[in-house]
């Protein structure tokens, strides 16, 4: 009997961020490449501001196969990359690296992960619908960017600082097809009765700050509206347990970050991601 030589060597892929400990990517990605028996292996790597050059080149130097970015390094890592993906360069933002040959090409899932939650987990078809954020952030812009670029008809950026809600609003203006304003938001926000779909993309109500909530009036949240919130810690935000006393449904944040995950799973690896084991993974880190 012949003896099979036995390969040591593990794929690594992971996230660069600062800070970064809490990051539970990690959890989900691992979890996913056992459920697939794949030997890779994500590594979960604080890295500071003034070595992400030090930190791309050893990414090269390891041949890794990829890597997230986390804050504060999802604009900083451009320089670093050889392409972006038409949608990154749209959002100015990378979360996932993906090494092809010799190349590190920059895309952004996050958008693409809302997305998807969006039809796959409340069944919603974007297209032609007026829709409201709350935040002009990365993650807003992200969302935004993609929401635009499947066929939402009017997009409202609602923001506490205005120069960042105009700009987001100008941009998605100028560079893709949407109709798009802000409006300032100075007290409660009342949700005009044409709008299908409200998301709150701010970090409010973020682990351990869970009792706090957008300033929404919740009398204009009708049964509806589709609200969203990009928060996936905890899932059932207070903001989304309000909003389901009023009637309205709901779609929490775990599923982007399951969703926007399971892309990047996808792009490096070329394996289906298994999504119910990515979700579970989570589920339990985040107890719910
Ligand atoms: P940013 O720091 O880029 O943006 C934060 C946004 O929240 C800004 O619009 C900011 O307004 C607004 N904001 C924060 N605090 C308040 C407040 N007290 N009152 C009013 N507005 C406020 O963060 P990101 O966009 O990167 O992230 C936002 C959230 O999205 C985070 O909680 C993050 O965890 C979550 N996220 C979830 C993902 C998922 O997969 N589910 C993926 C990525 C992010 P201003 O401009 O006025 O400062």
């Amino acid at each position: 009997m012949t003896q099979q030589a036995r390969s040591y060597k593990e794929e690594l892929v992971g996230v660069f961020g600062y800070p970064v400990a809490e990051n539970p990517t990690c959890v989900m990605q691992q979890a996913a490449f056992e459920a697939r028996g794949l030997q890779w292996r994500y590594l979960t790597i604080e890295v500071r501001p003034e070595q992400l050059a030090d930190a791309m080149r050893g990414l090269r130097a390891f041949n890794m196969r990829g890597i997230n970015l986390t804050i504060p390094h999802k604009v900083a890592v451009i320089p670093y990359l050889d392409r972006l993906s038409p949608e990154a360069e749209l959002i100015g933002a990378v979360n996932t690296v993906v090494a092809q040959g010799n190349e590190l090409i920059g895309y952004n899932t996050d958008g693409k992960g809302f997305l998807r939650s969006v039809r796959e987990d409340a069944g919603v078809d974007p297209r032609g619908k007026r829709v409201v954020f709350l935040g002009a952030g990365g993650a807003a812009r992200a969302m935004a960017v993609e929401m635009a670029l499947a066929g939402v008809s009017h997009i409202t950026i609602v923001n506490r600082t205005p120069a960042r809600g105009e700009e987001l609003a100008r941009h998605l203006r100028e560079r893709t097809h949407v109709v798009a304003e802000y409006v300032p938001w100075q007290e409660e926000y009342v949700v005009p009765p044409d709008v299908d779909i409200l998301i709150n993309a701010t970090s409010i109500g973020l682990f351990p700050n869970v009792s706090e909530t957008p300033r929404v009036a919740m009398s204009s949240i009708r049964k509806d509206l589709l609200v969203c919130d990009v928060i996936p810690n905890p899932p059932r935000t207070a903001f989304l347990a309000a909003a389901e006393r009023q009637g309205a449904r709901t779609l929490d944040g775990l599923g982007m970050l399951v969703y926007q995950g399971a892309i990047a799973f996808q792009m490096w690896t070329g394996v289906e991601p298994p999504i119910d084991v990515m979700r579970r993974a989570l589920e339990e880190v985040f107890g719910s």
